[in-house]
């Protein structure tokens, strides 16, 4: 993007206007104005995603692929229409490489079981890293316990900055995957991806990058970074739970089985034997997701017509902002500080258990998530049973932080 261009996004970027695109934003929470620090786990929905949604099942909805007939043929015209708009969205060089899946962790499934259990053996290696969900790690111990691969684990400062050295230091000709958050849930590190890729392809290996949080926050162009398999889901995005993305590499997709077997997946069936149908249908066994694909779609032209740009520009502001406010609080620890890190917020405080900061603020209004973030590898790393941690998305605001700041002042008073 031209600097002239980001400026113009970032004068352009009304939060309020914002705000009202959301609905539940108006809600009170006891008796309270909602604050929703929780889009890490789950964000919210403008209106544009809810009336795609709400347009299709009112006007037009039927099953997609199979139909002749009218409503069938808009549907499924509607759903290639999102998956063009995923495919413009990543850059990706075809629509064929654009597997539309539940989620992430479906996405991260489908190609531990396919490309891995088909290109995998004994004594391979992939690598992940200490700050991985757990959706970028049971899938590979599946494999690891299935076809004896050895899963290597890059480790992360105690900042939670991600050890590039360490990391090369990893790789070696049995390395066959690299397997990788784009951006942690806990600490919000952006991992240096770029630098990944390059590294594991020198050595011979592919590279899959976990974009369920890094989607919603950086503007992601997968020839650029020529990753192979990249994946995220669409209710982080402010679109539709049910409906993730799988992208991979054409000629990957080509080579892999498939994943589920049944409907949609096929071009010919006898009882003997079936042939697969084109990509990327393939991957897509059984009725799609059909609205929520189109929820998706809705939810990406919303993003980028806000510009991701101007949305990271303000999610940084509030960031540092958070940062500021919360390093005021007697006892408080922020957890995660590595440079350059994205809008998630990780905290523990002295007097008081994450649940009980969860409980206590919730009273005020203020959603925040509070356990092991689906990441207990990274909790015992950093030697702590949980965090709370806000995260915040587009629609936040500096007197939101301001809201928190107070409610967790009033935690420190309550337990003293
Ligand atoms: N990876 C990361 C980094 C995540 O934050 C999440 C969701 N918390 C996932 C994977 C899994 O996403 P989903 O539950 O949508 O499959």
């Amino acid at each position: 993007m031209s600097v002239q261009a980001d400026i113009v996004e970032r004068v352009a970027f009304d939060v309020e206007a914002v705000r009202r695109d959301f609905p539940i934003l108006a809600r009170e929470v006891h008796g309270k104005p909602l604050v929703f620090f929780d889009s890490a786990a789950s964000a919210q929905k403008p209106r544009q995603v809810l009336e795609a949604e709400r347009r299709i099942y009112e006007h037009e909805y039927a099953n997609v692929h199979r139909g002749i007939h009218y409503l069938s043929q808009i549907c499924t015209d509607r759903m290639e229409t999102a998956r063009e708009k995923v495919r413009a969205f990543l850059n990706a060089a075809s629509a064929r490489e654009i597997v539309f899946t539940r989620n992430t962790t479906e996405s991260i499934n489908l190609v531990a079981a396919s490309w891995g259990r088909h290109f995998l053996k004994e004594g391979d290696e992939v690598v992940i890293s200490e700050m991985e969900h757990h959706s970028n790690i049971i899938p590979w111990q599946f494999l690891r316990d299935e076809k004896g691969i050895l899963l290597r684990v890059a480790p992360v400062g105690d900042d939670g900055e991600f050890l590039l050295n360490e990391f090369a230091e990893m790789l070696n000709e049995r390395t066959r995957l690299v397997a990788i958050t784009h951006m942690s849930n806990v600490l919000g590190t952006v991992v240096p991806v770029r630098d990944v890729v390059r590294m594991a392809h020198q050595a011979g290996a592919k590279v899959l990058l976990d974009g369920a949080q890094a989607v919603t926050h950086i503007p992601v162009d997968v020839r650029d970074l020529d990753c192979d398999f990249y994946a995220f889901s669409g209710h982080k995005l402010y679109g539709p739970s049910g409906i993730g993305v799988l992208y991979a590499k054409e000629a990957l997709l080509d080579a892999m089985p498939p994943y589920m077997g049944g409907g949609e997946m096929i071009r010919s069936v006898t009882f003997e034997a079936a042939e697969w149908a084109d990509l990327p249908y393939k991957f897509e066994a059984g009725t799609p997701a059909i609205a929520q694909a189109v929820g998706l779609g809705a939810a990406i032209d919303y993003v980028t017509g806000l510009g991701l740009h101007a949305i990271g520009a303000h999610e940084s502001d509030l960031l540092a902002y958070a940062n500021q406010r919360l390093a005021s609080i007697d006892g408080l620890k922020l957890i995660g500080t590595a440079p350059g890190k994205a809008s998630v917020l990780s905290f523990t405080m002295s007097c008081a258990h994450p649940h009980d900061i969860g409980t206590l603020v919730d009273r005020a209004g203020i959603a925040i998530r509070v356990g092991h973030h689906c990441a207990q590898p990274l909790m015992d790393r950093l030697g702590v049973a949980a965090t709370a941690r806000a995260s915040f998305g587009l629609y936040n605001t500096r007197a939101e932080i301001d809201v928190l700041t107070e409610a967790l002042e009033g935690v420190r008073e309550f337990f003293g």
